[in-house]
């Protein structure tokens, strides 16, 4: 690829997606939490996401000193909640320092940042000689160079051939140019259609010339999982017009989220919740919801009387369930 085709796919990107909102009121901070948030999402589902977390949380300062509780609230209906927690370190950390890190060893050095997040930094927020190397991007350019490798093998091979600078060596926006390889990704070269008549790149495309554009990158197939069938006991617990909820604890699976009092029935090797050994379901109410690899049955428990570990109970009334982050099977249980 040479600098005139990588500028004639600017400017179709920019015609065409110049208005996504974090690219039209640039900032470092705001780079940092629209690359973390399409992560594994798309860009209609973070679209006003982005813009309802940038208004409660407008800038690292008040990012770094909000609740966590308060940052997964803002982070509902994108998933993946890591992520949010990992934002949130990294705005911590950063918020202490004199000035934003701005090379590739700094920024992976802050907990939350990893390889793709610190080179969209240097690439988008920055402007910089760098490649945030994305599902799109890997896809895009094996294609175009005609790299035919496993998924992950063309993103190493991309990584290091742009590194010795075998590749995209010329003086271009590599802000604009790994937008606008992003936006390729999702509109004219997906991973399972391609509109290459379309497609901006075409007359040099490797794999559009060889007629093989679905060929690469190669998908690893995965074995189909069976899922394992689970009984929850979900408790709840309501006093004058308060329910009970537990903080599951530290560094433990989904931490620090409010839950209903939570028991494993029987014998699954699941340790995220107390066991019972057995337990009367026969009458109870139940809702479904399927997790990583479990489909659980979550049987719901009434109950008007418990003794309780002061230091793990947190009580709240209806009223304050949006401001907390609630998973989505505990709403449907309390909307019983
Ligand atoms: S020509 Fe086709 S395969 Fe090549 S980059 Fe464009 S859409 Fe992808």
């Amino acid at each position: 690829m040479n600098v005139r085709l990588a500028q004639k796919l600017i400017r179709w990107s920019k015609l065409n997606y110049a208005d996504l909102p974090w690219r039209k009121k640039r900032s470092l901070y705001n780079t940092l939490v629209s690359e973390i948030m399409l992560q594994q999402t798309t860009v209609s589902t973070v679209k006003p996401r982005f813009l309802s977390f940038i208004k409660r949380f407008p800038d690292l300062k008040s990012l770094a000193q909000a609740d966590e509780a308060h940052v997964l609230k803002a982070w509902e209906g994108l998933g993946y909640y890591s992520r949010a927690r990992r934002l949130h370190w990294a705005a911590n950390t950063i918020s202490k320092m004199k000035n934003f890190p701005d090379t590739h060893e700094n920024l992976v050095e802050i907990k939350g940042i990893g390889l793709y997040t610190a080179n969209a930094i240097l690439a988008i927020g920055m402007d910089k000689r760098a490649l945030a190397i994305d599902a799109n991007i890997e896809r895009v350019l094996a294609r175009y160079f005609g790299i035919y490798e496993f998924k992950g093998i063309c993103a190493k091979k991309l990584t290091q051939e742009f590194a010795d600078k075998k590749i995209l060596n010329f003086k271009v926006s590599f802000r604009d140019f790994n937008e606008a390889l992003m936006d390729l990704g999702r509109t004219y070269c997906r991973a399972n259609k391609v509109d290459c008549l379309l497609c901006p790149l075409r007359k040099s495309c490797k794999s559009f010339k060889d007629k093989n554009a679905l060929l690469t990158p190669k998908k690893v197939l995965k074995k189909k999982v069976v899922k394992e069938d689970l009984n929850i006991l979900r408790v709840v617990f309501k006093k004058s017009d308060k329910y009970l909820f537990f903080k599951r604890p530290k560094g433990k699976w989904l931490q620090d989220q409010l839950e209903l009092p939570s028991f494993i029935i029987a014998n699954s090797k699941l340790k995220q919740y107390p066991r019972l050994k057995s337990f009367n379901l026969e009458k109870l109410p139940h809702i479904e919801s399927t997790i990583t690899k479990y489909k659980i049955k979550n049987y719901i428990l009434n109950i008007d009387s418990i003794k309780l570990d002061p230091k793990r109970s947190v009580w709240l009334s209806s009223n304050d369930f949006k401001n907390h982050h609630l998973s989505s099977v505990t709403k449907k249980i309390l909307n019983c």
